[in-house]
């Protein structure tokens, strides 16, 4: 889109349409919609409601700006610089991994491992834009919990979104390399690892591939190098009865089983995603009743 283009609201949207279109993002409409909003303050619904409403040239640039980026296929939570995840705003920066929807079947698997008056410490590895732990924290009043990542830059993001959120009296984040500087026992593991073999990392869309860390995808050449990594040392941060709740890419339930039995650890679950695809797995010490036991089978 040019400068000098119309100004009424309609026509910049529909321009706006035109240009992500042409650079081939799916989602143009619902895009264009919310970098206007972004820009000049209209609300969702002035886009049908207002069309000849004029829009300064100040915010009018801003908006053709931000819409170059997202050609660019910069995804719109990076341009923006937040996320909303289970119902929280949540900062991002280019260090933490933008969180997706289906993490939020982790934030289900521990709270429906959890009273919600139960007290409680929570360990999240790999903490990012802190998304999981203060995600489990806002619906768990009396747990408290610490967050690790090996980037401070993301330690940084998740502390500022535990504090706007009210959390920081619960919370502390640490930079450090897994579990290295972690003492304690935790009733609840909470881990989002990277899990994209290092070969497939190419292929993903550039929305990923170009504006995620890699730092919080490269899972190795065979994706599992973190579960293989974290599996011997969680013994030691486990409550006798505590949880750990790995998120897993959607084909490597058996692989990443096997690893955390071979470990001496017991499967409490697998849990689906929206999709249906299995996307986290539940462990933990000990010997528990399960129903089902086809998760021991290598058939499920
Ligand atoms: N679910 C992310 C993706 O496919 C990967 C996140 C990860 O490796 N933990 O983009």
């Amino acid at each position: 889109m040019q400068e000098g283009d119309a100004r009424a609201l309609g026509a910049l949207f529909a321009a706006g349409v035109e240009a992500l279109r042409a650079a081939g993002i799916a989602s143009a409409r619902l895009d264009a919609r919310i970098l206007l909003q972004a820009a000049t303050g209209c609300r969702p619904e002035d886009v049908i409601l207002e069309p000849t409403t004029e829009i300064a040239a100040g915010p009018a640039a801003v908006f053709r700006a931000l819409l170059d980026r997202r050609a660019g296929h910069e995804p719109v939570s990076r341009i923006l610089g937040r996320r909303e995840f289970w119902s929280l705003s949540l900062e991002l920066g280019p260090a933490a991994l933008d969180p997706r929807p289906d993490s939020e079947t982790l934030v289900a698997a521990a709270l429906e491992a959890s009273d919600s008056d139960a007290p409680g410490c929570v360990l999240d590895l790999g903490t990012g834009s802190g998304c999981l732990l203060i995600a489990v924290l806002s619906e768990r009043p009396r747990m408290r919990g610490i967050g690790i990542d090996c980037s401070p830059a993301a330690v940084r993001i998740a502390a500022s979104n535990a504090r706007r959120l009210g959390m920081a009296d619960r919370t502390s984040f640490l930079a450090g390399d897994w579990v290295a500087p972690i003492r304690g026992k935790f009733d609840l593991i909470l881990c989002n690892p990277p899990y994209i073999e290092t070969g497939a990392l190419g292929e993903l869309a550039r929305e990923v591939r170009d504006f995620e860390p890699r730092a919080a995808l490269d899972g190795g050449p065979d994706g599992l190098a973190a579960y293989r990594a974290l599996a011997p040392t969680l013994g030691k941060l486990l409550a006798p009865q505590g949880m750990a709740l790995f998120e897993i890419g959607h084909t490597q339930a058996d692989a990443a089983k096997g690893i955390f039995i071979n470990s001496g650890f017991t499967i409490h679950g697998l849990h689906a995603d929206l999709a249906g695809r299995p996307r986290c797995l539940a462990v933990g010490l000990g010997m528990v009743q399960i129903e089902n036991r086809a998760w021991f089978s290598g058939d499920s």
